[in-house]
């Protein structure tokens, strides 16, 4: 079987100086919040043309954070795609709130703006929510529509975050999603483009104030120079809101200056094998990825659809190739969230594409004569 995602390859290339990255922290012994930390902080801002950059314990606090710090709660609505990993909509009842599910749009499998916009028209109608935030989801690595997105969530009075766990460093007519959203978060889970070894997630904002409350909020709501009272005592012991325990090992920020410094060339790489995917299968599936006009996606996956996708599975199984569904059951049918409120006339877009999506083996590393193979058994099903 060859491997769905190939990270040794990407080890064997930075193993010398992943090795020296993490003998360096041993050697210091600051293993929380010690200064890689602060040091991979500053270049993931900079990668991505944000102000600030927070680093946390996973990609899923990375969306609480601004949550809470925006004080999001009881009454409120958060709009979300439900065609998604379960993170994005489990921080709203998370945090007390609760998501409203927004349909896709059948192209580029991102939140569908006019699905959106009537969404919210529907939760004001009914009067039982506020609607206070909307999370875009930058599917399988593209950007969502942020310029309409965006749009509408300042006219409406919104926040907007884009939830770029799959997308972390694509692009829209040049510009990465924080140019629109108010909160950029990522994950560093080891399989995402960007990926550590172990958990680990980030918020990128340009907002100072906000970046202030999240530091405080991931270290037990430790209290800022704006919360006063902090010449006699340490802030940790000091404490200003309750927050939680969301840090970034010192050693998996090691690892990920040196996973950084090459991030770039592999999005590159991971570009020309889509291409390459594409230029080869479009008309023998039933669909190849479209990318928004002006958008560069970090591939993520590399998502087909085919009339018969468990058929083809099964297939390429049987020629030693792993295969992905994302996601099989979109998040508003899932049980602990099919109580919670949908967009006017349903999620139908989430609902066809769940049964007819299949991942095929991407990665920066994966060979010219690998993915001959994949084309070719791919070709070769008649299901
Ligand atoms: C992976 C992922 C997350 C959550 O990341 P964790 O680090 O696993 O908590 C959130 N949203 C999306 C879309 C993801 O793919």
């Amino acid at each position: 079987m060859i491997p769905f995602i190939d990270l040794a390859a990407q080890q064997a290339r930075l193993k010398p100086r992943i090795e020296a990255a993490i003998a360096r922290v041993l050697a210091h012994g600051a293993y929380v919040m010690g200064p890689e930390v602060a040091e991979f902080e500053k270049r993931l801002a900079a990668f991505c043309g944000a102000r600030l950059g927070l680093s946390c314990a996973n990609g899923t606090d990375a969306l609480s954070l601004p949550l809470m710090a925006w004080e999001i709660g009881a009454g409120d609505a958060i709009f979300c795609p439900a065609f998604t990993f379960a993170a994005t909509p489990e921080v709203a009842p998370l945090s007390g709130a609760e998501p409203v599910f927004v349909d896709i749009r059948p192209d580029t499998y991102t939140m569908d703006p006019d699905h959106l916009e009537a969404a919210i028209e529907a939760i004001e109608a009914e009067g039982r929510l506020r609607p206070r935030v909307v999370i875009a989801v930058d599917l399988f690595g593209q950007p969502a529509n942020y310029p309409r997105l965006s749009e509408i969530c300042r006219r409406r009075g919104l926040k907007l975050i884009a939830d770029s766990a799959q997308g972390f460093g694509c692009t829209l007519n040049g510009r990465h999603p924080i140019a629109w959203a108010d909160a950029v978060t990522t994950s560093f889970f080891p399989a995402k483009p960007l990926g550590a070894y172990g958990d680990g997630g980030a918020v990128l904002v340009n907002d100072p104030d906000l970046w202030e409350r999240m530091d405080s909020l991931r270290i037990h709501g430790k209290a800022t120079p704006a919360d006063g009272r902090l010449d006699a005592h340490d802030p940790k012991y000091i404490n200003a809101r309750v927050g939680m325990n969301s840090r970034l090992d010192t050693i998996q920020a090691a690892i990920l200056l040196e996973k950084l410094s090459v991030f770039e060339e592999e999005i590159a790489r991971r570009q020309v094998i889509a291409d390459r995917y594409s230029e080869e299968l479009t008309g023998v599936c039933l669909r190849t990825p479209r990318v928004i006009e002006g958008g560069r996606s970090t591939w993520a996956q590399y998502v087909v659809e085919h009339r018969d996708r468990d058929g083809l599975a099964i297939h390429l199984r049987a020629a030693g190739i792993p295969t992905a569904v994302y996601y099989p059951v979109p998040m508003h049918l899932q049980k602990p969230y099919v109580g919670f409120a949908r967009g006017p006339g349903g999620l139908p877009v989430s609902e066809a594409k769940a049964d007819q999506v299949i991942a095929l083996p991407m990665h920066a590393y994966l060979q010219t004569s690998t993915q001959d193979d994949i084309v070719e058994a791919v070709r070769g099903y008649n299901g």
